[in-house]
């Protein structure tokens, strides 16, 4: 993949607002509704709204600058992690076409081409345990597509002739007025089903349960997602959408994640606290020493440098978290007891701090 900064023609030190016009004239040079059914175009389209979707965003700019693609792009390959579809594209960036879609205007409603792409797009999800994330690896997912069904034949569009359009004549006082759509009951395709097999839908399509294999990304987060080309649902000519796989993080009993930190609480013993220790806590792929330093107190924050999510694309790792609470036992045994009315007794009248309520 090209820098974004050369895709979008700017410099490395452009400003938000360089970045926005340029994006916008590519934008406009490339949209599908000026260009139908040119791949290049959709191609260049798509690769500019990706530029764009990271340089518009200070924190991903930066990443980008440091890291490169790699900061974004963990699955390398064409069908890219992250990688935007048109829909996308429209939902996020529609306004940098100003208030209101020119195209529209222009070209007489909508941007979707006159001839059906594909089958519909699907979404699934795969849960990922925290563990997961950090070894990567394969796992297999069941899923439900359409399928053209076996032995399905079309014939032409009693309607449209087959053009998969239909022109409507008006006369008015002006004169004829005529206005093409697309046909409603081919719905573009210019064919209808004919004779349908056995076990297949009015539509000629028939469920099929597939399995297919994920590789899980190490350092995937929740709500990122993989597109892959081809593998949602079919149309009646067997072309198929695409399939999205979004990936949940499992929760986890006591983990939790901070981009990629691992946050865990550990309840230490009061006089662990005072005296300081030497513990071994979970992580979340084995196990690791703590030295809690003498007179650490509620709240405090300890870093275990490298024991967290790996960066996507890197084998770089980032840290986990423990915050420290004390532990006040509401029952004790006879010898915790004692000692700790001996306690009390030594420190009966002690003076006692305040401070500021802060949290
Ligand atoms: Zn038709």
């Amino acid at each position: 993949m090209s820098d974004f900064y050369d895709i979008l023609g700017v410099s490395k030190s452009a400003n938000a607002n360089e970045i926005k016009r340029a994006y916008r004239k590519i934008a406009m040079k490339y949209h599908p509704d000026r260009n139908p059914d040119n791949k290049e175009a959709e191609k260049k389209f798509k690769e500019a709204a990706e530029a764009y979707s990271v340089l518009s965003d200070e924190g991903k700019r930066r990443q980008y600058d440091q890291f490169g693609h790699s900061a974004f792009n963990g699955m390398g390959g064409q069908s890219g992690f992250n990688s935007m579809n048109m829909d996308d594209i429209f939902s996020q960036f529609g306004d940098i076409f100003g208030g209101n879609n020119p195209f529209e205007s222009f070209f007489g409603g909508g941007r979707s081409s006159s001839r059906p792409r594909a089958g519909a797009d699907l979404k699934v999800k795969i849960v990922v345990s925290y563990k997961d994330i950090v070894n990567g690896g394969e796992k297999k997912l069941k899923i439900k597509r359409m399928k053209r069904a076996e032995g399905l034949t079309l014939a032409t569009c009693p309607m449209c002739g087959g053009s998969g359009q239909v022109t409507k004549v008006t006369n008015s006082f002006l004169g004829q007025m005529r206005s093409t759509s697309i046909c409603p009951q081919c719905k573009g395709y210019g064919k209808v089903v004919d004779k349908i097999p056995a076990g297949a839908n009015k539509d000629g399509m028939k469920s099929v349960e597939e399995t297919i294999k994920i590789k899980i990304p190490t350092g995937v987060e929740d709500g990122n997602y993989m597109t892959l080309d081809s593998q949602g649902n079919e149309d009646i000519n067997g072309q198929a959408g695409d399939l999205y796989v979004f990936f949940e993080e499992e929760s986890h009993e006591f983990f939790s994640r901070y981009g990629n930190d691992v946050l865990l609480q550990v309840v230490l013993g009061y006089s662990q606290a005072v005296f300081g220790d030497k513990i071994d806590i979970p992580t979340i792929n084995g196990t690791a020493k703590l030295k809690i330093p003498s007179g650490i107190q509620p709240g405090q924050i300890l870093r275990v440098k490298g024991k967290g999510f790996p960066l996507i694309g890197k084998s770089r790792r980032g840290d986990q978290l423990v915050k420290i609470q004390i532990d006040v036992p509401s029952k004790l045994n006879r010898e915790e007891k004692k000692s700790t009315e001996d306690l009390l007794r030594i420190q009966k009248g002690k003076e006692i701090k305040f401070q500021r309520f802060e949290d």
